[in-house]
């Protein structure tokens, strides 16, 4: 038989359904997926009940219902003054996958180069590589995860399409200040290049961290392809809905590229996520006040533990150096080990780097009941407690 697709056939299961799966196979507590273990509002839940029952479950529009779309366009607008035209400058998407897979379709052909900031969301490289593009890696690095701006700068080149900028970003926690945007979009003006910005996290900052999107900034208008899911915004992350807002001319290819993936999304799930963009701001402010009390809880618990616990301005995610723990293996064999023997499941931090990633740092959710987060420092405290070299072995 003739071979099938070679990159995907090289491809592994993604990380965090195979740290799921272990998870699951040891009863252990999941800090590994990022998905909260609560429901996300109860009027947008019941939103898309009630959307079930009044007959429009036939195909919605191809770019998504326009009450979605008109509430993609006013969340632009309330949050960051951004003018977004509902009927041509937003696409409907299942889930910011998708939409991150149809913004890079939409931009790219064989050949162009696309810029990509490590330690990166796993469906990044593999997209890139299958249109045919080649991924031009830039590293971030722990614990300061800073942006190398003559890295950065060396990346770019005539053959650069754009850039695909994660913020706030997964795993890191990182908030892009205006000044590191201002220098990517200095870049972005010289080599006439694009941004795809992941921004699904970007109502979940703290400590007063501001999400800025790079679309905002001078002159980038016609450059980015701005991306948000409804999953974390509303604590709903099985729905699976995503948006973009793009410039006419390149939505309406982002239009093209959706049509050949999954042509339209779940009508009520579109239809309830509408009422929740359109929430009040004492939602927005309490889903970060929220996800902040547990970053700290788990945060205090893990230094509590002797781990270096690094800074998460943004995101459901903390990055834990376990070297002060004295584990003998790597961050692999650390999350595997904590799963098995301790019943705590956290990512390793070196899945998210295409190669020579670093290899002593965890990542662990907190978008958890706090119970839960207690219960897991418990038994990791527990289990390092016991001192003696069956904890500090890797299991296997
Ligand atoms: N980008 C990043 C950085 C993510 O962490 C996730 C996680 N789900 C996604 C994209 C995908 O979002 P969705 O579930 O809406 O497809
Ligand atoms: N975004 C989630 C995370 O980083 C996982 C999403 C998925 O499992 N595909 O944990």
């Amino acid at each position: 038989m003739k071979p099938v697709n070679a990159l995907l056939s090289a491809t592994g299961t993604t990380v965090f359904t195979v740290m799921s799966a272990l998870a699951q196979k040891h009863n252990a507590i999941n800090l590994g997926q990022g998905f909260p273990d609560t429901d996300g509002p109860e009027d947008v839940v019941q939103a898309a009940c009630d959307a079930l029952k009044d007959n429009r479950n036939q195909y919605p529009p191809l770019t998504g219902v326009p009450e979605l779309r008109k509430a993609v366009a006013a969340a632009n607008a309330r949050f960051y003054g951004l003018t977004i035209d509902p009927d041509t400058e937003v696409v409907v998407t299942s889930g910011a996958t998708e939409a991150i897979t149809a913004c890079l379709m939409a931009l790219v052909n064989p050949g162009d180069e696309v810029v990509l900031i490590e330690p990166l969301y796993d469906t990044y490289l593999p997209v890139v590589k299958m249109l045919g593009a080649t991924p031009r890696l830039v590293r971030l690095s722990p614990p300061h995860w800073e942006l190398p701006r003559a890295e950065l700068a060396a990346a770019f080149g005539p053959r650069t399409k754009a850039i695909l900028l994660n913020t706030p970003m997964n795993p890191t926690g990182k908030v892009f200040t205006t000044a590191e945007l201002a220098f990517i979009a200095d870049l972005m003006l010289r080599h006439d290049a694009y941004a795809v910005c992941d921004e699904v996290y970007e109502h979940l900052t703290f400590d007063g961290w501001k999400h800025i999107p790079l679309m905002t900034l001078p002159g980038l208008f016609d450059r980015c392809l701005r991306v948000g899911s409804a999953g974390k915004t509303f604590s709903l992350t099985g729905w699976k809905v995503g948006y973009v807002s793009a410039p006419r001319a390149v939505a309406g290819i982002v239009a093209k590229a959706h049509q050949n993936l999954t042509f339209t999304t779940a009508p009520n799930l579109q239809r309830a996520v509408a009422v929740g963009l359109a929430k009040d701001d004492a939602y927005f402010a309490g889903l970060s006040a929220g996800l902040q009390a547990k970053r700290d809880r788990l945060a205090a618990g893990l230094a509590g533990l002797g781990m270096g616990v690094l800074p998460t301005r943004g995101s459901y995610f903390i990055t834990a150096d376990f070297a002060p723990l004295g584990f003998a293996g790597d961050d692999v064999a650390f999350c595997r080990h904590i799963t098995e023997a301790a019943g705590v499941t956290a990512i390793p931090v070196s899945a998210f780097y295409e190669s020579e990633a670093p290899r002593h740092y965890a990542r662990f959710a907190f978008c958890k009941r706090e119970a839960l987060l207690d219960e897991a420092v418990v038994r990791l405290s527990r289990h390092f407690a016991q001192a003696g070299r069956s904890a500090l072995t890797p299991t296997g």
